[in-house]
């Protein structure tokens, strides 16, 4: 029998695996299963390619069995197999892709944290790190001999003729104390399940397992021998093939859910990057779609084997909610997470799903108006994250958002409002920070509302965030009507000359009164029945943008004064203007304050509001 030592590169791996992968020893299991659906795929191909081998028929199939006496785990195929050279150059050194990239993509610090390197697929060599000694028989298709390499992974290993029917391999793994938990079939059905439920060919779990009579009583043992996988990819399968109650069936198993989907994307990618892609809506959102440490939905496949469900940046943040599959042909198995993110590969696949992901929420939106309000109602929210962290999504993103109206029912989006914009109007105005029922009722709409401009009425936190920033839809500006600056096309007949009379003096009076309260006093043309509001200047955050920060725990933004605004058709604002210095400074300050409350904005003094509300109503 001829001794080989590995190359000084395997060792060296070895080595590394056998003291570092213990915590994720587990996955020698995915390896093996995955090298055998390799090899059956290899002889399939040859099957439907190569001349020798036309009619050449075999049922493919993966047996696991284990053997509590011998102490053994063996993983069986009957696919392509190795010949002698095989042996010895795929098992005998490292010059294959992935193990060597693995090696050198690893930077020393790495290779003493051993979570990191768990991230790390290593082949068939994290066998060792649950053997003492493993032998591989193998009969390479098409040919008379079988051979047999054995190794106890310690720098040695042979390769000696063996006998064999049929063509195929077996890994027979003589397990170590770490591994011996493996003969156990509670342990190995679920590693199988786990990584390799969807492999495309059947995995049979053989062991050995207690028998019972009638009685309960046990009677000895019996051999179950079970197919333990689903055995079938089904975002692999043609789409004309799947039925709608397969997509669901999958889906509730999938994410443990009980209720049916909203919607779901099966794409098969095809071209210089081949990947499938399955992508679920649920019907409500997860229940921790706000919290930092949410759990991804999407879980990455390489060639049907499952490779993480804890990539969270597998797709953008904001479509958090979509649960399903990648399953890229392209990366390698023993991808890790630092190589996925600069994958060229991966970047490829998310920005393609993205697209997709958009591009059937919009289909959704206008052929489906109503299963779109369902989908809103419970994700409009992470959309609009989508508007500030998604840039070149941003038009698509923009026609995708939702918001309530001063003049429809239910949702409205840009596009709505746009075509039912006035002959004339210059901007999108919209209302941001409070309750629905406060916005809808501010004093700072009772103007637009008289000539018949809509408002967006925006009580979702996050609303004043993303509007803020938004930049123009369509060429349109989109202004808030809490700002100065955006009541310009309102109301002209409110100019000072059309009220008559001196009003003016109002201004001055309050202004004299209320000092370093306010930034500014001036007379409104947003108003028509309530006497006075505030709005902030142009480029300052909001009232209650301020609040909200202060309740995030943002901290304090510097202060800002508001600018009070005055009707001057209002009977309290032209007694203003006569009032004598004492009064004048009263109804300044309850003009201000009440113009606080309606917009929820808290007042600096409320004892010193009471007192003059009261001294004026006397
Ligand atoms: P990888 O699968 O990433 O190439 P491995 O170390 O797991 O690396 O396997 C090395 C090689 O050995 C495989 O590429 C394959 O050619 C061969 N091999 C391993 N297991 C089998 C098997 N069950 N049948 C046929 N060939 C195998």
């Amino acid at each position: 029998m001829a001794q080989h030592h590995f190359k000084t590169e395997v060792a060296r791996l070895l080595d590394l695996i056998v003291h570092s992968l213990y915590s994720h020893k587990e996955i020698f299991i995915r390896e093996l299963v995955s090298n055998s659906s390799d090899a059956l795929d290899k002889l399939r191909y040859l099957t439907l390619s190569d001349e020798a081998f036309r009619g050449f028929a075999f049922e493919p199939g993966i047996r696991v069995v284990l053997d509590e006496g011998d102490k053994t785990l063996v993983v069986g195929d009957n696919g392509v197999g190795m010949d002698e050279k095989e042996l010895e150059d795929n098992l005998g050194t490292i010059a294959r892709s992935g193990t060597k990239r693995f090696l050198e993509k690893l930077p020393d610090e790495a290779k003493k944290d051993s979570n990191l390197i768990g991230q790390f697929g290593v082949g068939f060599y994290s066998v060792f790190m649950v053997a003492d000694k493993v032998e591989v028989t193998s009969k390479r298709a098409g040919k008379e001999l079988a051979f047999r390499w054995t190794s106890d992974g310690k720098g040695e290993y042979s390769i000696e003729p063996a006998e064999r029917v049929g063509q195929g391999t077996e890994v027979r793994v003589h397990l170590n104390a770490e591994g011996i938990e493996y003969l156990k079939r509670w342990t190995t059905e679920p590693v199988i399940k786990k990584y390799s439920n969807h492999i495309a060919y059947p995995i049979s779990l053989v062991s050995e397992e207690p028998d019972f009579d009638e009685k309960g009583e046990k009677k000895g043992t019996k051999r179950v021998d079970a197919v333990v996988n689903a055995a079938t990819a089904l975002w692999r399968r043609p789409k004309a093939e799947i039925k709608d109650e397969e997509y669901i069936e999958f889906y509730k198993s999938f994410a443990a859910e009980d209720e049916a989907p909203l919607h779901w994307i099966h794409t098969h990618a095809e071209g210089t990057i081949e990947y499938a892609t399955l992508f679920y809506f649920p019907a409500k959102a997860p229940f921790d779609l706000y919290r930092a440490d949410y759990k991804s939905g999407v879980k990455l496949y390489v060639k049907r084997v499952f490779i993480t469900d804890d990539e969270k940046e597998l797709l953008p943040v904001y479509l958090r909610f979509v649960r399903g599959v990648i399953d890229s042909e392209d990366l390698p198995l023993n991808v890790s997470r630092e190589i996925l993110q600069q994958n060229r590969v991966m970047t490829n696949i998310r920005s393609g799903s993205v697209k997709k992901i958009l591009g059937e929420l919009a289909d959704m939106a206008r052929l489906n108006p109503e299963k779109y309000a369902s989908f809103i109602a419970q994700f409009n929210r992470p959309l609009k994250e989508g508007l500030y962290s998604d840039y070149p999504n941003r038009d698509i993103l923009l026609g995708l958002v939702r918001f309530k109206s001063s003049s429809v029912e239910g949702w409205t989006g840009f596009a709505d409002y746009k075509a039912r914009m006035k002959e004339g109007q210059k901007a999108i105005y919209y209302i941001a920070g409070g309750p629905e029922d406060r916005l809808r009722k501010s004093p700072l709409l009772e103007m637009y509302r008289k000539e018949g401009i809509e408002i967006l009425i925006c009580d979702d936190e996050i609303d004043e965030l993303v509007l803020s920033g938004l930049g123009p839809y369509e060429k349109i500006e989109i202004k808030s009507v809490n700002r100065s600056g955006s009541e310009s096309e309102l109301g002209t007949k409110k100019d000072e000359e059309a009220v008559g009379g001196d009003v003016t003096a109002a201004v001055e009076k309050a202004k004299k009164a209320l000092g370093e309260a306010v930034k500014d006093v001036r007379l409104s043309r947003r108003l028509d029945e309530s006497p006075a509001c505030v709005v902030v200047d142009s480029d300052d955050p909001s009232l209650q943008f301020r609040e909200l920060m202060k309740q995030l725990g943002g901290g304090e933004l510097p202060d800002v004064k508001p600018i009070l605004e005055l009707n001057a058709a209002h009977p309290l604002v032209k007694r203003l203007a006569a009032a004598a210095e004492a009064e004048a400074e009263d109804l300044s300050r309850v003009l201000l304050g009440q113009a606080l409350l309606v917009e929820g904005a808290p007042l600096a003094d409320p004892a010193d509001f009471a007192a003059r509300l009261t001294r004026l109503l006397a």
